[in-house]
């Protein structure tokens, strides 16, 4: 239950490349057959994405996945002197992006937000100014799966002549994903997190937003990200773009025992009320705001989320506390703190994280096995005891 950290690849995206590494593993900038046909390839899995985002193939540039592009939307727009405005509860991949650009001369604000980890536009409003260049927030936070108001952050940016980006993703796959109805000018994806490969993704740029490339070489996808296009993680993000559009239209199964997006969301719900009701001093993280289906952010006082990770991996059972970026980082979330939730009930979060294709039955098991590990560590606090007690 850690697919915001990750997913596993759907059995037709991995038929779709199969292909490409074997046979027909041409170069898309070759003119022989070969590279005809992985250009073709490539082509195609742009309009699979482009369909997705409801924008022109021409402006969807590959990447090698989020953090790219949320570098290139950035690195690429701001100069010295720009102001960027973005949300203190970012991913790491926009939070330092815009930590180094302050380094570089760009004024850089970090909007603040609800107890709900929600964004709110008045907030937006009060501090774009006639140099803000960029506005920066993401889609579906990766923690708590909070679902920001985009739409009306972009209006606020454009209003004051300013371009918008979103983060999306966490969203792909998971919410409609129009760039229109968004009103976003730039927005991010990863195929990681949608069923496709790890190191792909794609950042959507309109027509007419004029990007600096981060790199330097051929001029591959329009000059914007030069280097020799990876055909088949290409291939893959393209096909899990078809599927995800499909799974959101409800008209596909997405292989055996696919969740539809309502029946997701139930059975996140049967996973935190089956918890909680067993749980004392324990409730959900954002549980008041719009949040995508499959994501579930618990607190459980008194317990320490590092030693409850340990615990409930050696039962089989595999969740995040904090980000799996930052595993490792003996800092709370910034983002639960930014929340405005205590250290400690910070360091006491776990996020469970479900795919399509999580079943009832593990549901069911999570649900046995996590009340039974909060009720183990509460028993041996104080918290250094619990971690000892799990490693050792
Ligand atoms: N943005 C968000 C919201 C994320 O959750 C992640 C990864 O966890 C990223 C960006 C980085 O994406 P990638 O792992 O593809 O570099």
């Amino acid at each position: 239950m850690d697919a915001n950290a990750t997913t596993p690849l759907l059995p037709e995206v991995v038929e779709a490349m199969r292909p490409f590494w074997l046979e027909a593993f041409g170069n898309a900038s070759s003119i022989h057959q070969q590279g005809q046909h992985a250009r073709a390839a490539v082509d195609h899995a742009r309009e699979a994405v482009a369909r997705l985002l409801n924008c022109r193939a021409a402006e969807v540039v590959f990447t090698s996945g989020g953090t790219e592009s949320d570098n290139l939307a950035l690195f690429g727009l701001l100069a010295q002197g720009d102001h960027l405005i973005t949300s203190s509860i970012e991913h790491h991949a926009v939070l330092h992006a815009a930590e180094a650009l302050a380094e570089r001369g760009i004024e850089v604000t970090f909007l603040p937000c609800t107890a709900q980890g929600t964004m709110e536009v008045a907030a937006l409003q009060a501090t774009l100014k006639s140099n803000t260049r960029l506005v920066s927030v993401m889609l579906a936070n990766n923690e708590t799966g909070a679902i920001q108001p985009v739409r009306d952050l972009a209006d606020a940016a454009h209003a004051a002549g300013a371009l918008f980006h979103t983060d999306a993703v966490q969203a792909a796959g998971k919410l409609p994903l129009d760039v229109k109805a968004l009103g976003c000018d730039l927005l991010s994806l990863s195929g990681h997190k949608m069923y496709a490969p790890q190191g792909t993704g794609a950042l959507y740029v309109k027509r007419g937003v004029r990007l600096r490339p981060m790199f330097f070489g051929g001029l591959h996808e329009r000059g914007r990200r030069p280097g020799t296009e990876n055909v088949a993680g290409i291939v893959g993000l393209g096909k899990s773009a078809e599927l995800a559009r499909e799974w959101l239209a409800g008209d596909a199964a997405n292989g055996p025992g696919a969740r539809s997006p309502e029946a997701l969301a139930r059975l996140r719900d049967r996973l935190e009320q089956g918890i909680l009701a067993e749980v004392e001093q324990a409730g959900v993280n954002s549980g008041g705001a719009p949040r995508v289906a499959n994501t579930s952010n618990l607190y459980f006082d008194h317990v320490e989320a590092e030693a409850l990770v340990i615990a409930l991996d050696l039962k089989g059972l595999a969740v995040s506390g904090g980000s799996a970026c930052q595993s490792g980082a003996t800092e709370p979330s910034h983002v639960l703190t930014a929340m405005g939730l205590s250290e400690a009930r910070a360091r006491a979060s776990i996020r469970l994280s479900l795919t399509r294709l999580t079943t009832e039955d593990e549901v069911d098991r999570a649900v046995a096995l996590v009340p039974a590990a909060v009720a183990r560590l509460r028993e041996l606090s104080p918290k250094h005891k619990q971690l000892l007690a799990v490693i050792s």
